[in-house]
C-alpha cells in the first residue's frame, strides 16, 4: 500500500474554467479572449468608470470577433444607460428619497433622469409589463 505524505507528488491544481459568451463552451481560463464592448444596458456594479461597457469572454479570436460585431450593431441608447445607473442606485446602498439625491448618486441631471424614466416606462409598456 502506498502512503502519501510529505514529498509525495504535488496535487494537480485544477485549472479554472471559463464559458464562452457566444457558444457556451467551457475552456481553461488562461485560453480566454476577453475584451470590452459598448453596451448601453451594462453598468458596473461598483465602478461607474465601466458603465456602458460589457466585458465579454470568448473561446477564441473568431468568437470574440462575432461578439464584438454583435454589440457594434446594437444601438447604444443613452436613456437605457441612464436607466441602468438609476436601477443600480435604487437597488444598492441607502434608500433614495428625493430627485436631488438620485441625481447626486447617479451623476445625472434631472432632465436625464426624467428621460431615462420615460424610456424605461416605454420599454415596459412595449413588453406588456404593467
Ligand atoms: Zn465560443
Amino acid at each position: 500500500m502506498w502512503k502519501r505524505g510529505k514529498g509525495a507528488r504535488p496535487a494537480r491544481r485544477a485549472t479554472p474554467l471559463e464559458l464562452c459568451d457566444l457558444c457556451a463552451a467551457a475552456f481553461p481560463e488562461d485560453e480566454a479572449v476577453r475584451g470590452y464592448v459598448p453596451d448601453s444596458s451594462a453598468v458596473h456594479p461598483t465602478n461607474d468608470w465601466f458603465d456602458g461597457l460589457r466585458r465579454v469572454t470568448a473561446c477564441g479570436d473568431a468568437h470574440f470577433v462575432v461578439l464584438r460585431d454583435t454589440y457594434r450593431r446594437r444601438p447604444f441608447v443613452e436613456e437605457e444607460l441612464w436607466a441602468a445607473k438609476i436601477t443600480r442606485v435604487l437597488t444598492s446602498g441607502p434608500p433614495v428619497a428625493t430627485m436631488e439625491q438620485l441625481g447626486c448618486r447617479t451623476g445625472l441631471y434631472e432632465s436625464e433622469i426624467r428621460r431615462a424614466m420615460a424610456w424605461h416606462n416605454e420599454e415596459r409598456r412595449q413588453r406588456g409589463q404593467p
